[in-house]
């Protein structure tokens, strides 16, 4: 009786995410492999095209990583020394360290406490003379008021670059994420709501920043090697600025490319769980659930992310997980807010400056939240936080 009291949730751990790859991805990646050419080249102009009529976007550059189409965003944007660059800390690193090394400065605005996007009145406090880029990041897949931001940078003459890492597939008041800023960066890492393995696009308006881009991406080349080998293509190539080897293969944009097929059903099934974690969680006085914006948007549910009260358990939220572990349950922690890291102490960051990152950081937990998880798989969750949380409750 009392083992089985004790047995855990599941014997066997539910990972915390797994990529939705099927036979469509692996016959096109085989296809790629059997074909003679596997870096960069017809299957990337394809997946760039496709992505390019996803977004409504004028302009897409695949890339090796998300991190990577950030880092020549930024370079294009040629800082100077003590430019700053300012965004949200309640984000994964990428982007605050390529404005370090794109040599700007990082500022950093608080969050809304609602959505755990930038706060707009934040961020507009927080603008200098200095500010030249803003990159607001759409927290989990919840568009960003873009509206406000859009005003703001235009207003200031600042780059805008999102970072939508988290948004493939969403929208904000029926624009596509991807044809709003000025450049918007997305990745294809595995966790990602789609992967190449690993890849990233950076999407933008304006002609004048494709050869800029396009040079940075590869070597600083005017020509890509396909194109070369090409039977009208001449050998010849020109070395125009020391660029970076940033760009995507064509065994990543086979993936890509299959990918794209199931985007919307697979964003559709991540709302599906997202709707049933909120519905099942929703009378839970110990957490705090996703909140809706009061402004229309399609939201890419990438992650599904709670806050703990802690102030009403006897125990925190690494300790928290570390039960659900014991269930049988995976979890992530999304994000430890940037600014507490070691390095950016080291640049003079500190704990207090920010608030309601620091609030959230100390309290937020990801659970599970992909579609390859079963209604099982889901149901079990939600078991492992109720009896987690009922075991845990101070008394
Ligand atoms: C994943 C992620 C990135 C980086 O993408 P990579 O493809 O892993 O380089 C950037 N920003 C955010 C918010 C992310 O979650």
């Amino acid at each position: 009786m009392i083992q089985e009291i004790a047995a855990p949730v599941r014997e066997r751990l539910l990972p915390f995410s797994l990529p939705s790859i099927g036979p469509e991805e692996i016959a096109e990646v085989v296809e790629c492999l059997r074909s003679g050419w596997i870096t960069t080249g017809p299957k990337v102009e394809r997946f760039e095209d496709r992505f390019r009529r996803l977004t409504g976007a004028r302009h897409a550059l695949a890339t090796s990583s998300g991190t990577a189409a950030l880092h020549i965003a930024l370079l294009a944007a040629e800082l100077k020394d003590g430019d700053e660059v300012l965004t949200t800390p309640m984000t994964f690193a990428a982007a605050p360290n390529m404005v370090l090394r794109a040599g700007g400065r990082v500022a950093f605005a608080d969050i809304d406490l609602r959505t755990f996007n930038i706060d707009v009145k934040a961020a507009r406090q927080r603008l200098s003379p200095r500010t030249r880029v803003l990159i607001p990041v759409h927290f989990a897949g919840l568009p960003c008021r873009m509206a406000e931001l859009e005003r703001l940078c235009r207003e200031r003459g600042i780059l805008l670059l999102e970072d939508a890492a988290h948004a493939v597939g969403a929208s904000y008041d029926g624009r596509p994420i991807g044809s709003i800023g000025d450049m918007t960066a997305f990745s294809f890492h595995p966790i990602k709501n789609i992967t190449t393995g690993e890849g990233g696009m950076l999407t933008f308006r304006d002609e004048r920043w494709l050869r800029k881009l396009s040079l940075l991406r590869f070597h600083g080349m005017d020509r890509n090697a396909w194109k070369r080998y090409k039977a009208e293509g001449s050998p010849h190539y020109d070395i125009e600025l020391p660029g970076f080897k940033y760009n995507m293969l064509d065994i990543q944009a086979s993936i890509g490319l299959r990918q794209l097929d199931k985007l919307d059903a697979l964003n559709l099934a991540r709302e599906s769980m997202a709707r049933t974690y909120r519905e099942e969680f929703g009378g839970v006085e110990e957490l705090f659930l996703p909140q809706d914006p009061p402004y229309a948007h399609r939201h890419a549910w990438h992650l599904f992310t709670v806050l703990l009260r802690t102030e009403k358990l006897r125990i925190g939220r690494d300790a928290f997980l570390a039960e659900l572990k014991r269930e049988g349950i995976g979890t992530g922690v999304h994000f430890q807010a940037v600014h507490l890291h070691p390095y950016y102490r080291g640049l003079g960051f500190r704990r207090g400056q920010f608030p309601n990152a620091e609030y959230v950081s100390d309290r937020i937990l990801s659970l599970p939240l992909y579609p390859r998880m079963t209604r099982e798989d889901l149901r079990d969750v939600v078991l492992a936080v109720k009896k987690v949380l009922a075991r845990s409750l101070k008394t």
